[in-house]
Order: C-alpha cells, then sequence, then structure tokens
C-alpha cells in the first residue's frame, strides 16, 4: 500500500456546521495517512475563501492539503492572486482545472482550457506548485472526440503538469485502455484513479450523468433492486468499488484518490478491505 499514492478529497463546507463536521471527518480519514487531502474550488469563484481556509485548516493541522483551482471564469489578475494566497499558505500542490461554470454564468473569462492554466502556472510560478490535471477514460462529455479529448490531455502534460486524476469510473478496462493510449503517445506522468464509493442509489445516479460516468447495467439494475435498503446499496457498493481498486492496483495504476464526499465511513470501508 506504501508506495502507492493515496489521497482524499473534500469540498469546503458551506456553514460553521459543516466546517465542524468536515473537521471530524479529517482527524478520523488522517488515520489512513493519505499523502494529501485535496480540496475542490467552486467555478466563478463561488467557493475560493471556502477553499482555502479548509486547505490552511488542514495545514495547520500538519497533513499535506492540495486546493483544486478551476480558471473558467476567472482573469489572469484573479488566478494570479489566488496563486499568490496558496503560495503563503504553504501551498505547494495544486489540481488545476478548466471547471464548469454554473447555469446562468454570463462571460466564461480569460481562459478557455486547462492547459492555458497549467502554462499560465508555470510561467508565474515556474516549478513551485506540483499540478496534477483532470484525465477521463470515459471521455469528457464535451469532448468533440475521444481522439480530441486525448489530445487535450497531451496539451495539459505538455503545458507542465506532474500528474493526472481520473474523473471516477466503474469499467477498469476504460482506465487501462486510456493509459495505454497515453503511453503510445510518449505520455508518461502518474494516472491517479478517482474512485467514487457507492453509498446512494440516486445521488450516485444524478452525479454520473453530469460527469459522463458510467454505472455498469448490472451495477445499476443491483443497486435499483435495493430499492430503500440502505444497509444493502452499501454492502453492494463496497463489494463493488472494492474489487474495482484491487483490479487498478494489480494492473499497475499508481494510486487512488477518493471522492469522500466529505465523509469518513464509505472510504475507510473501502482501504480497510484493500490493507487486508
Ligand atoms: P479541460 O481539460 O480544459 O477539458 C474540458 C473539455 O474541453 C474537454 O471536453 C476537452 O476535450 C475539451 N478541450 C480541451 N481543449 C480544447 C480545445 N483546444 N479545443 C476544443 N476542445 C477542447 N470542477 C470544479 O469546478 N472544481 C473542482 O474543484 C473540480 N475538481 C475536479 C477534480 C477532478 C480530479 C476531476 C476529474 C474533475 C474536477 N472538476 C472540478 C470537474 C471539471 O472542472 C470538469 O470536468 C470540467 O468540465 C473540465 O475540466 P478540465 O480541467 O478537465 O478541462
Amino acid at each position: 500500500m506504501e508506495k502507492h499514492n493515496f489521497s482524499i478529497e473534500f469540498f469546503p463546507p458551506k456553514t460553521p456546521e459543516g466546517a465542524e463536521k468536515l473537521r471530524a471527518t479529517r482527524i478520523k480519514l488522517s488515520e489512513l495517512q493519505p499523502k494529501y487531502f485535496s480540496v475542490t474550488f467552486g467555478a466563478g469563484g463561488t467557493t475560493q475563501q471556502g477553499t482555502l481556509d479548509t486547505v490552511r485548516e488542514i495545514l495547520a493541522a500538519g497533513e499535506q492539503a492540495a486546493p483544486h483551482l478551476s480558471c473558467v471564469g476567472g482573469s489572469r489578475a484573479s488566478i494570479r492572486a489566488v496563486l499568490a494566497d496558496f503560495k503563503a499558505a504553504g501551498v505547494s500542490r495544486i489540481v488545476a482545472l478548466r471547471g464548469d461554470l454554473p447555469s446562468g454564468y454570463g462571460a466564461s473569462g480569460e481562459f478557455r482550457y486547462a492547459n492555458e492554466l497549467v502554462e499560465f502556472i508555470r510561467a508565474e510560478t515556474g516549478d513551485h506548485f506540483h499540478i496534477e490535471v483532470a484525465a477521463y477514460p470515459e471521455v469528457h462529455p464535451q469532448a468533440r472526440s475521444p481522439q480530441d479529448d486525448l489530445q487535450a490531455f497531451a496539451r495539459k502534460v505538455q503545458a507542465g503538469a506532474d500528474a493526472a486524476i481520473t474523473q471516477y469510473f466503474y469499467n477498469a478496462d476504460a482506465y487501462f485502455q486510456f493509459v495505454e493510449q497515453t503511453q503510445k503517445m510518449g505520455i508518461n506522468v502518474p494516472i491517479v484513479a478517482g474512485i467514487m464509493p457507492i453509498t446512494n442509489y440516486t445521488q450516485l445516479m444524478r452525479f454520473s450523468d453530469m460527469c459522463g460516468a458510467e454505472i455498469p447495467r448490472w451495477v445499476r439494475l443491483k443497486l435499483a433492486s435495493f430499492g430503500d435498503d440502505s444497509a444493502s446499496i452499501k454492502a453492494f457498493g463496497l463489494d463493488v468499488v472494492t474489487g474495482l481498486c484491487e483490479r487498478l492496483l494489480e494492473g499497475g495504476a499508481p494510486g487512488l484518490h477518493f471522492y469522500s464526499m466529505n465523509q469518513a465511513a464509505p472510504t475507510t470501508a473501502l482501504w480497510q478491505r484493500l490493507v487486508k
């Protein structure tokens, strides 16, 4: 386990109660000794302060923290200011994204795609930050074609990304195919697999529709058949996702990034199964 790269993602809490809950979650998850905790960033700057505050708190507790930074809707001046805040807070690792503007948001700002953000971070701050970018084994929903999406990924690496984290998926073959294709293109950065624990059927279907993650038919039908039986959904989800993680690690994935949804139990349960 130690040779792998394990990280855990949070979103910034919106209320003092949420902050308190996240603190307790983080303390529990620290016992798993992840390499770092990452904290998402609302496109258009909606949770910008929350991201910084959460990252500061994680760093103050002696853990590693990586804020996400999304560029859509931002200007060079605004991103420069955020980078300065990150640097001043002691951040040395960033997850760099384009982001998705909330609907109804007007101007798209001075950055169109994440490769432009990576280029900007390198131009402004040199090698100060370790930069992670997003990868899509099942193809980003807005990509013109899978080939175009691969090229877009390659541009982010060429712009200076050190590593990648994937969108979550439940088809291990999509991941292995993606990694193989990038290697054929001469891309050799670590591509860490993003893992979404399965705990809630309705929420999983909604998220997956939005981000283009495919739920295999047999998994979907089985989850649906459990109805409101949350214990069965969680138990079955744990089996499916543990199997996926095992296959990924055995097949050479350099690490796993857990989308914790600010909950300690699902990631801990998976982790305990994996270290056995
Ligand atoms: P890009 O790499 O810029 O790609 C976006 C789309 O544009 C793709 O379809 C790509 O194929 C296409 N494209 C790229 N370049 C070109 C070009 N030159 N011409 C035409 N098409 C092009 N969102 C947030 O708002 N906040 C977060 O904190 C956040 N964290 C995330 C963490 C991870 C690990 C992942 C996988 C996603 C995260 N997201 C987050 C979601 C992400 O912002 C969305 O998936 C967004 O739609 C794409 O971001 P990107 O950085 O992958 O964009």
